[in-house]
């Protein structure tokens, strides 16, 4: 039998979950998903107390209305290791297990990276196969979008250690 078109634009259980990684909250994407409970938004950024965007990435920001508790910011200090990074990232990939996300898209920015002239994090490249590694472990389909990361020569092998590490 044929799929009705609204079958195709609304599948049956089609929970997204959106792990932000850059080192910028995730403010417009946050703000898509705000007041939606299919789709889970979780973002690790530097506290925007102190760096941009400031008026959003807060750790009180829940979501609203059908999407509250299915947004968690996770705002970090300046200085983050790799061992403090990936004990953060457990948090946000317990919380998207919980949700019994379907799909998962990672908003992959790498300034984060120690190196990198914007961010104030202190990520070595060989944090990023480990982030890799342990997204895939979540076992789901994810589509990867580049977002930040200005250290340029150190960009390309950083994003080619996230992808190593979701491979293995
Ligand atoms: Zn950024």
């Amino acid at each position: 039998m044929a799929r009705s078109p609204s079958s195709i634009l609304h599948p049956p259980s089609s929970k997204v979950a959106v792990l932000d990684i850059d080192f910028h909250h995730g403010n417009g994407t946050q703000q898509i998903f705000y007041t939606r409970g299919d789709v889970f938004f979780a973002s690790i950024h530097a506290d925007p107390a102190r760096e941009y965007p400031y008026f959003a990435g807060y750790a009180d920001e829940r979501g609203a209305g059908a999407g509250l508790g299915y947004n968690l910011n996770l705002p970090l200090e300046a200085g983050v290791s790799d061992e403090r990074y990936l004990a953060v990232l457990e948090i946000a990939l317990e919380a998207i297990a919980t949700f019994g996300a379907h799909y998962l898209v990672i908003s992959a920015g790498f300034d984060t990276f120690g190196g990198d002239p914007i961010g104030d994090f202190a990520l070595s490249s060989a944090a990023y196969p480990a982030i890799g590694r342990r997204i895939a472990e979540l076992g789901l389909p994810t589509l990867v979008v580049q977002e930040g990361g200005y250290a340029v020569a150190e960009l390309g092998e950083n994003l080619a250690g996230l992808l190593r590490g979701m491979l293995i």
